[in-house]
């Protein structure tokens, strides 16, 4: 078993995420130092429920604890305000009080609501986060950030409730569908373009066939979570070295607006990160041939399919309008070599339209 620490910040304690093919089936040992009381309250997806609960609620038994689950309908409309007080008065029919672990068995979105009501609940329980999608393995499960939705956006209402551990199982990864593995991929693939170029390299040998070599994916699992991990231990509230997880983000927010979150998230990054690379060629000096080579390995992962109908002007609006936008222009995270960043607050608004007019007529060819 592989783990890592990472601080809690503001307190001279730490948390560990632990990470090996099977972990669920060990879960309960794994709670067991942390002394909780018999009562564990799992919240899941039900999709996610009707593949893995038996296995992990059984684990937990197994351990002398009771556990109590909780489910929610599969996507992001869970993420909503009106499921904060059904899953609240759930725990409170089943007599949760303050020492009662939840724990989050799930993506990334049951691991936001979870932590926020975790957050919230009696002002906050014990929290343990079980990330059944790549997204959440390397990126939505660290750092604990927690949120839902409003109707005018998403993650507005959150808060920070660290976890107290996080248990990463890539056998979950087994069922997971392909469009939710690429999503995770374009993380995996940030994660390697902001810090480890090594990473990339081994994505290139590895290609798609990553998922099928158990060994492999969980080292890229350990290796792009380490990433996140050391920039969240750095930075937990995201003043400014937080930011650098920003890369291809900044564009891909655009495009996952104008596009009414019709695109994938994966895709929406990868797309701002082939922008961001272009961006980097030009504005700090990153080598052309090895912006080209990380063009390459982001489409090749077929993470560059085309955009269809999205208007420039709608993504130029709503980077106009995030609320990161700086007078000058906006900011970017660019590299000046693969696996190190610079952040750029104001990279002008008419450089930026012409890179993604680019990219909306190479994407409208099917570029890849
Ligand atoms: P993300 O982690 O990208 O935020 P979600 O939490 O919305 O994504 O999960 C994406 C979808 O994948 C959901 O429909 C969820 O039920 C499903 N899912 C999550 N984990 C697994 C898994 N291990 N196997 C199969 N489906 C899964
Ligand atoms: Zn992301």
């Amino acid at each position: 078993m592989r783990e890592i620490e990472l601080p809690l910040p503001g307190r001279d304690l730490s948390y560990r995420l632990v990470i090996e093919p099977g972990l669920r089936h060990r879960l309960g040992p794994l709670l067991s130092p942390f002394r909780f009381p018999p009562q564990v309250v799992v919240i899941s997806d039900r999709r996610v429920a009707r593949l893995y609960s038996a296995e992990v609620l059984g684990s937990l038994t197994a351990a002398g604890l009771t556990p109590v689950l909780l489910t929610t309908p599969p996507g992001e409309r869970a993420k909503a305000w009106g499921v904060v007080p059904r899953l609240a008065r759930e725990l409170l029919a089943r007599g949760t009080h303050r020492r009662t672990p939840v724990i989050a068995l799930g993506g990334g979105v049951v691991g936001d609501l979870a932590g926020f009501l975790a957050s919230i609940f009696m002002r906050g329980l014990p929290f343990i986060q079980v990330p059944t999608t790549l997204l959440a393995m390397v990126d939505a499960a660290i750092g604990g950030k927690t949120a839902i939705n409003l109707p005018e956006g998403k993650n507005l209402l959150g808060t920070f409730h660290q976890p107290r551990m996080v248990v990463i199982d890539p056998e979950f990864l087994r069922t997971l569908p392909r469009a939710e593995r690429l999503n995770g991929l374009a993380e995996v693939l940030k994660a390697g373009f902001i810090r480890d170029r090594d990473l990339l390299a081994r994505l290139d040998a590895a290609g798609a066939g990553v998922f099928g070599d158990e060994a492999e994916l969980t080292d890229t699992i350990y290796r792009a979570a380490a990433i996140k991990a050391q920039v969240v231990s750095q930075d937990e509230r995201e003043s400014d070295f937080r930011r650098i997880l920003n890369f291809g983000h900044t564009l891909g927010h655009g495009l996952e607006q104008a596009s009414r979150f019709r695109l994938p998230h994966g895709r929406a990054v990868a797309w701002g990160m082939v922008a961001a690379l272009t961006l980097s060629e030009r504005l700090a000096g990153l080598a052309p041939a090895e912006a080209e080579w990380g063009r390459r390995l982001i489409c090749g992962f077929d993470l560059c399919r085309p955009l269809p109908e999205l208007n420039p002007e709608a993504v130029m609006a709503a980077l106009r309008l995030d609320k990161k936008r700086q007078e000058t222009g906006v900011p970017f995270v660019l590299l000046p070599r693969l696996g190190a960043t610079v952040i750029r607050d104001g990279v002008p608004l008419d450089l930026v339209a012409a890179v993604l007019g680019k990219i909306l007529g190479e994407g409208a060819r099917g570029f890849s």
